[in-house]
C-alpha cells in the first residue's frame, strides 16, 4: 500500500516526497536509548582490538570497507575527481586513523568527510581523530543525541568485552558540523553521494548513505542482512516500519552495507525487516491483551532462523540474533507499556 507512488524510482537525486515525521515519534525519541536488558542478555562484541578494515570494491571509487570479525564495525569510502568521504569513524581515535590510512591507499583525493550513520560511539568515537578540515556531517538529530560523552562511554563499554582501555583515550566527542534534516547531498567531483534520514530506527535519527552509480547503500545500525534482527533501542516497531518503507519508496537499493556483518542484496533486505518488526509487534501486542507478562513473552518467543544468513555469519550471528530478539521483545513491550501510560503521545510532545 505505502509503494503506489514509487514507480519514479530516485534515480536522478531529486529527493521524494515522504510522509512527514510525526510529533508522535519525537515525543518518543527524546528519552534516549533503553538501558534496560532481558536477563542473561549479551550484546554483540565490538571490541575494536585487532579490528581490520578490509576494501571491498563495489565499483570505481566505491568500496565498502569490511570488519576482519562479525559483527563489528564496517564503514565505507567513495571517491569523487576532487574529494573522498568516509562512512563512520570506528570506535576509537586508533580506528579512525585505521580508516585515513586506508582512505589514503585507495586514493590520492583528499579526505573531505566523513558521514556518520549513527550517534552510536561506535560510529563516531572516532571523529575526533581526523583533521578540522574535514567536515563530519550527520542528521540533526544524531548530532542532538550527542550530549552525554560519560553516558555513551558506559553504555558503549558493555560491548568491550571487558577491554575498557579500547575507549578510555575518547575524551571529546566531536559532532557533526554540518547537518540535515531529512535528506542532502555531497558532490565529490563528477560524483554525487545521497543522505537520507528516513525516521526512527535503531536510533531516531539513523542516516542511509547512498551512492547512485553503484546503488549502494551503507545503512548503519538501521538494516542489516536479511535475518540479521535490527536493535529497537529507542522506540517499538511500528515508526521503524515507516521508516523502512520510506526508504524503499525512495532508493534502488542493489547493494547493502550494514554497519555491522555481512552485506546484502536490497529489495529483499528491507521486505525482510518490515515482516520481522511487524510479526513482533502483532506477537508483543496479542501477548500483552492476553495479560501476558514480559518474562513470559519472553519464554515463549521463538527468535529468527538464521537460514538466511551467509555460513560465514550464521556462527557470529545466530546466538547474537537470539539476544537482539529478546531485546526487541522487551523494548517493543516497555514501548506498549509507555504509550499506554500517556494519555496521547501527541499530546506528550506538545
Ligand atoms: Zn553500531
Amino acid at each position: 500500500m505505502p509503494d503506489t507512488s514509487t514507480n519514479q524510482r530516485n534515480a536522478n537525486a531529486q529527493p521524494v516526497q515522504f510522509p512527514p515525521i510525526l510529533p508522535a515519534h519525537a515525543a518518543v525519541i527524546t528519552d534516549g536509548e533503553i538501558e534496560e536488558r532481558p536477563e542473561g542478555y549479551v550484546g554483540p562484541n565490538l571490541d575494536p582490538a585487532r579490528l581490520e578494515l578490509i576494501p571491498k570494491p563495489l565499483g570505481e571509487g566505491v568500496f565498502a570497507l569490511l570488519a576482519s570479525e562479525i559483527p563489528k564495525d564496517n564503514g565505507g569510502v567513495i571517491v569523487g575527481d576532487r574529494a573522498a568521504l568516509v562512512v563512520d569513524a570506528g570506535m576509537n581515535l586508533e580506528m579512525g586513523h585505521q580508516i585515513q590510512a586506508v582512505v589514503h591507499r585507495l586514493t590520492d583525493r583528499p579526505l573531505r568527510f566523513v558521514v556518520n550513520t549513527t550517534y552510536h560511539g561506535d560510529h563516531t568515537f572516532g571523529n575526533a581523530a581526523f583533521p578540522n578540515e574535514v567536515h563530519i556531517v550527520s542528521s540533526r538529530i544524531n548530532r542532538a543525541s550527542m550530549c552525554d560523552l560519560a553516558r555513551e562511554k558506559r553504555i558503549r563499554s558493555r560491548n568491550l568485552r571487558g577491554n575498557l582501555a579500547a575507549i578510555e583515550q575518547v575524551t571529546r566527542w566531536r559532532e557533526p558540523d554540518v547537518t540535515f534534516e531529512h535528506f542532502m547531498e555531497i558532490d565529490l567531483g563528477g560524483r554525487t553521494v545521497q543522505l537520507w534520514a528516513f525516521g526512527q530506527g535503531n536510533g531516531p535519527g539513523d542516516v542511509v548513505v547512498y551512492e547512485p552509480v553503484t546503488r549502494a547503500a551503507w545503512t548503519g545500525n538501521f538494516l542489516g542482512h536479511a535475518g540479521v534482527a535490527p536493535m529497537l533501542l529507542e522506540g517499538g516497531p511500528e515508526p521503524y516500519i515507516e521508516s523502512l518503507r520510506r526508504m524503499r519508496a525512495a532508493l534502488d537499493t542493489q547493494v547493502i552495507v550494514p554497519g555491522h556483518g555481512p552485506m546484502a542484496r536490497g529489495g529483499e533486505t528491507i521486505d525482510w525487516m518490515i515482516d520481522y518488526l511487524a510479526t513482533l509487534d502483532r506477537a508483543v501486542r496479542a501477548g500483552v491483551d492476553q495479560g501476558l507478562t514480559l518474562e513470559q513473552l519472553l519464554a515463549r518467543r521463538q527468535p529468527p532462523t538464521a537460514e538466511q544468513l551467509p555460513p560465514q555469519a550464521r556462527q557470529h550471528l545466530g546466538d547474537l540474533n537470539r539476544n537482539m530478539d529478546r531485546l526487541n521483545v522487551l523494548a517493543t513491550f516497555r514501548d506498549l507499556e509507555r504509550r499506554s501510560s500517556r494519555p496521547t503521545a501527541a499530546a506528550a510532545s506538545r
